[in-house]
């Protein structure tokens, strides 16, 4: 199946407000993570926190709900949090991890676990692995170069950034700027470009906005633990939920999208392949 294997797929959101007001969509990663460390299912967890540049992300060990909740929001670069697991194991002294990563960390995080040369000490502490879709990444630079130079903002201005409907919007305290995502092109990780999991195969969990309503998400359950977390946060109200089949554009469009990454993906690395260069897969 072009999604990967699969519990339940559903379209859901966080029924907590203050959620809600900070999340990048229906706010299943700060809600699913709150409630594993709230439950006491993780006793931490490694999100992109804040940097000291604004929409630059750090990766940070966040140890209470309100650091989770500090770290919401999608930012559109590079934050090495898998980088951060061990730090969150030796120096936290967590023996029970939550985490978030974008598709290529989730591959990087289950290979560690699989392989775990040098961090033997990690594998089993990861207790719940979110995992967010991801078409493309773009280094800092280039987020820089669309704000700053196409869009003639400062990036401090700059309250929430999103990539949907083909653009990539730029929202400040009272305007919502755009560029079509032509413009963008060329600007990605080069490294994007070969890459076909568009949904996060590996996590607990994978979520999304593509598929759900706006302010909503598509999650995918995929383990049985991520499962019955999940399910855990349902049941005690932490995310309403809809039959992801009563939903538009539901799910034909994200399976549009992972089909169209895996094969751009493939495609370029086919290319690449005959001109010599190394490629992973
Ligand atoms: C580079 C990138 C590209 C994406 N592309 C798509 C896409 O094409 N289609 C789609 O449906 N969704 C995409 N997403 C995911 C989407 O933007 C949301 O992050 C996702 O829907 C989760 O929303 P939420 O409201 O549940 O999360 P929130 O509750 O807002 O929490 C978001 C969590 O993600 C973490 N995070 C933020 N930025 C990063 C980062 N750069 N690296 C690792 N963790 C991070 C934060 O620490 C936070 O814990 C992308 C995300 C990223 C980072
Ligand atoms: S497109 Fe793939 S390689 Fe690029 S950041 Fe997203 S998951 Fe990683």
């Amino acid at each position: 199946m072009v999604l990967g294997t699969s519990k339940q797929i559903v379209s859901a959101r966080a029924t907590d407000k203050q959620i809600q007001a900070v999340s990048q969509d229906g706010g299943i990663v700060t809600g699913l993570l709150s409630f594993a460390l709230d439950e006491k299912i993780i006793e931490g967890a490694v999100v992109a926190g804040p940097g000291e540049e604004l929409w630059k992300p750090k990766p940070m060990v966040a140890m209470s709900a309100d650091e989770i909740i500090a770290a919401a929001g999608t930012k559109y670069t590079f934050s090495p949090n898998v980088m951060m697991l061990k730090k969150a194991v030796r120096q936290y002294g967590i023996e029970k991890l939550g985490t978030v990563a974008i598709p290529c960390q989730t591959m990087g995080i289950r290979k560690m676990q699989s392989y775990p040369f040098g961090v033997r000490f990690l594998a089993d502490k990861l207790k719940l692995l979110v995992g967010i879709y991801c078409m493309e990444n773009f280094p800092f630079a280039s987020l820089e170069t669309f704000i700053n130079e196409k869009l003639g903002l400062s990036t401090d201005l700059v309250e929430k950034m999103d990539i949907g409907k083909g653009k990539l919007w730029i929202y400040t305290q009272d305007e919502t700027f755009s560029l079509p995502l032509k413009e963008t092109h060329g600007y990605e990780q080069a490294g994007c470009n070969i890459c076909k999991d568009y949904v996060a195969e590996l996590a607990d969990v994978s979520t999304g906005s593509v598929g759900s309503p706006d302010g909503w998400s598509t999650v995918i359950t995929r383990t049985d633990d991520g499962d019955t977390i999940f399910q855990q946060a349902v049941d005690a109200g932490i995310f309403e939920i809809k039959d992801i089949d009563s939903v538009k554009p539901g799910l034909p469009l994200l399976e549009k999208l992972a089909k169209s990454k895996a094969d751009k993906g493939a495609k370029e690395s086919e290319r690449r392949r005959e001109l010599g260069l190394p490629v992973p897969w």
